[in-house]
C-alpha cells in the first residue's frame, strides 16, 4: 500500500498522510487546484501561482491545506521576507516611541486644561474681591462726599 509521507505539525514528525483534493473541502471554485495568490496590487507579474490540496495525518487525523509552489520563488519569497523584516527592525519600537509620545501630548492637553480651568477660577476669586474693594471706594467716595 503506497502513501505520502509529510510532516505533521500536530505530531511534530513526519508521517503517513491521505491526500484529499482542495475542491472536496470548503468552496474552492477551481477544481484543476491551480490557483494565483494576489498581493492586491492587480499587476499580473505580481501574482503566484500555487498548487493546492488537503492532507490528513494518519496518524492523528490533523487536516491541513498543502501548497506546491516553485522552488525558485519560494526562496526568492523568503529572502524579500527576510530582508522587509530586516528593513522594519525598530518599527515596532518607533511605533511605540510616536504612541508615547501622542499620550504625553494628551496628558499636557489635559493638565493645560485643568491649569486653564483653575486659572479661570482664580480670576473669578480676584474680580468678586475687586468688585468688593470697588464697593468700599464707592462707599467712601460717598461718605467724603457727604462730608
Ligand atoms: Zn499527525
Amino acid at each position: 500500500m503506497g502513501g505520502t509521507l509529510k510532516w505533521c505539525k500536530n505530531c511534530k514528525s513526519l508521517q503517513m498522510v491521505k491526500i484529499i483534493p482542495a475542491e472536496k473541502y470548503d468552496n474552492f471554485s477551481s477544481k484543476s487546484r491551480n490557483f494565483w495568490f494576489d498581493n492586491g496590487s492587480g499587476e499580473e507579474e505580481n501574482r503566484i501561482h500555487y498548487f493546492q490540496r488537503k492532507a490528513r495525518c494518519l496518524h492523528c487525523d490533523h487536516e491541513w491545506c498543502t501548497v506546491e509552489y516553485d522552488y525558485v520563488d519560494m526562496v526568492n519569497l523568503t529572502l524579500s521576507y527576510k530582508d522587509l523584516i530586516k528593513k522594519n527592525v525598530g518599527l515596532k519600537d518607533k511605533i511605540k516611541s510616536y504612541k508615547d509620545v501622542v499620550a504625553s501630548m494628551e496628558k499636557t492637553q489635559i493638565s493645560l486644561t485643568i491649569d486653564y480651568e483653575h486659572k479661570k477660577g482664580e480670576l473669578r476669586e480676584l474680580a468678586k474681591a475687586f468688585k468688593v474693594i470697588l464697593n468700599h471706594i464707592d462707599r467712601i467716595e460717598e461718605l467724603e462726599g457727604s462730608i
